[in-house]
């Protein structure tokens, strides 16, 4: 099951790990870099494989992981 994402209003921390959800819940109106940044650590705890610079996010499955409102990649946006 791939990770996911998930935006709350409030929470103990920037990024934080919900294994009966399988979601990465992060707080809404943080700092897209932080996010990336947060969200990039937990997810290499998790078993993802490193990411190569500016490849962005990776599930543990080799998928690209999006963040809560992020634009869809370039090559998606030509199918719209
Ligand atoms: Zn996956």
């Amino acid at each position: 099951m791939c990770i996911r994402t998930a935006e709350v209003d409030e929470q103990a921390d920037t990024a934080i790990w919900d294994p009966d959800g399988v979601t990465i819940t992060v707080l809404r109106g943080t700092h897209p870099h932080s996010l990336i940044r947060e969200v990039a650590a937990l997810l290499q705890d998790l078993g993802a494989p490193s990411p190569s610079p500016g490849a962005g996010l990776i599930c543990h499955c080799g998928e690209p992981v999006r963040l809560p409102g992020e634009e869809p990649a370039a090559a998606d946006a030509t199918t719209l």
